[in-house]
């Protein structure tokens, strides 16, 4: 398809990018000031035209933080300037949506989206580390672990992710919370400036409707002798994956594994120090820690790092230099840590990249669910490609070695290959999609004679894309690719 006007396209919005978007005055110093303004994260979601997005606080922020509904089925939470806001998510919502005004174009909101936006993606909302009950059991079974047998184990994480089905918050089984704001606050956009449709960013490269990533991290020594014959089966399905290596403690870590993984076109990443579960207990021994790992992150030539168990404390990532993490899942309620980062798109925490984990861990499905099917993870992926997002996977060598098992993660890259040939989705290892999500984080639309171009490194692999509002509902269309999507 091939758009070389765009005729429908109103004329504030043109006027607009006209006047600003090939201004570098916007660029050094006013992006730094624009950090922690309303539309940050917005913009970085679609990356419109610079100022489409202009919002406006309706007023003072409250000092506490709460619940509330941005529309229906979005669940919000903290500060608000006006309406009210619930103590849990299971109380009373207030929906924040019938306080929005349009005032000459600009949007006027009673929260800060990038505020709200980030306390979704920095867990804040959850309190993740604070329960006193969560923090005895997760120190009891990391001290009877050694003592005790598989079974004990399992009763202990089965304990822990009692009552899981009634956790309504965030959405199981995948939560797309911050996709469903940010598309909101494009329509609300969209009718306040009076334009039918926006041009922006595509958020894959090539125009590739998704993204599929593999991973597998390596527990013990059986699992790491069990690597070679991981890649065989995940190269007969024309698959490649990144491992995850404990560098202490685990098992022996040889520099030939490591080439091999590297010569075969898979990918080498940190999974945690030692694997003991204490990584983030306190910020001083986390600090001794992190400069070890970094130490085997340039030894292992690893762009990427991965907690043990999903443990995470995002306001302490800037100690690390990796490029980017993997250890903060979408929704976490079968993990040891709760919470999850309701979105199932990458996003930064500072200068690291976060790449979530959007699909159960093979552990959690065959031994906390009992399951031997691969229905759960179909119908998350469903979910992660129907809002165009990553759908990322954990599948560890150590588990996949019993009969059973083994054949169901078969089953897993079947499915998978079928959907790389039926669908344009993009099997990506993880330090391509940090090179693409940083590639992108810079680019702009700028208007092109009566068009619009996409500027920006690596701009040659994005495709131009324009939100359009087709009787209250927003359709993506892509420039380059006969793809039309409707999302919900
Ligand atoms: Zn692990």
């Amino acid at each position: 398809m091939s758009i070389e006007a765009l005729p429908e396209l109103g004329v504030d919005l043109k006027e607009e990018c006209q006047l600003h978007a090939e201004s570098d005055l916007f660029s050094s110093e006013s992006a730094s000031e624009k950090a922690d303004k309303l539309e940050q994260a917005a913009n970085d979601h679609y990356r419109c035209p610079e100022n489409f997005f202009d919002f406006n606080l309706g007023g003072q922020l409250s000092v506490h933080e709460g619940y509330f509904q941005f529309g229906q089925n979005i669940t919000c939470y903290g500060r608000s300037c006006s309406g009210v806001r619930g103590p849990s998510v299971e109380s009373y919502l207030y929906d924040m949506l019938t306080e929005v005004h349009v005032d000459d174009a600009k949007l006027g909101l009673p929260f800060n989206p990038t505020e709200i936006i980030d306390n979704l993606r920095l867990e804040r909302y959850a309190n993740v580390d604070g329960g006193s009950l969560e923090r005895v059991l997760r120190k009891l079974y990391y001290l009877v672990r050694p003592l005790t047998n598989l079974l004990v184990r399992k009763q202990v994480q089965k304990f822990h992710a009692r009552n899981w089905k009634k956790r309504p918050f965030p959405n199981w089984p995948v939560d797309t919370t911050v996709e469903d704001i940010c598309s909101r606050l494009l329509l609300l956009s969209m009718e306040a400036k009076g334009v039918e449709r926006v041009p922006f960013v595509w958020f894959w490269p090539d125009g590739a409707s998704s993204c599929l990533m593999m991973t597998h991290d390596v527990e013990t020594e059986a699992g790491r002798d069990h690597c070679e014959g991981l890649m065989d089966i995940d190269d007969s399905f024309g698959i490649k994956a990144s491992f995850q290596i404990v560098p202490e403690k685990r098992y022996a870590v040889s520099p030939n594994l490591l080439e091999s993984m590297r010569n075969r076109g898979f990918e080498v990443g940190i999974q945690d120090l030692n694997h003991d579960g204490r990584l983030f207990d306190s910020k001083e021994e986390f600090l001794r820690r992190v400069k070890v790992i970094n130490h085997y992150g340039r030894e292992y030539g690893a762009k990427g790092f991965r907690a043990a168990a999903l443990y995470r404390k995002p306001e302490w990532y800037d100690a690390f230099e990796f490029a980017f993490d993997m250890s903060i899942p979408n929704v976490a309620h079968l993990d040891p840590q709760h919470g999850g980062c309701c979105t199932v798109m990458p996003y930064f925490i500072g200068d690291v990249l976060e790449l979530p984990v959007t699909t159960i861990q093979d552990y959690t499905l065959f031994n906390l669910l009992n399951e031997r099917s691969i229905e759960l993870w179909k119908t998350q992926v469903e979910l992660i490609l129907k809002n165009h997002g990553l759908a990322s996977f954990i599948v560890h060598p150590d588990y996949v070695m019993g009969h059973d098992t083994f054949s169901i993660y078969q089953s897993l890259l079947g499915y998978l290959r079928e959907l790389q040939e039926k669908t344009p989705v993009w099997f990506a290892l993880p330090t391509d999609v940090d090179s693409w999500w940083r590639a992108r984080s810079k680019m702009s639309v700028v208007k092109d004679g009566n068009s619009w171009r996409i500027k920006g490194d690596d701009a040659g692999r994005a495709v131009l894309a324009f939100a359009k509002n087709v009787s209250g509902k927003l359709v993506y269309e892509l420039r380059q690719a006969p793809l039309t999507t409707r999302i919900a």
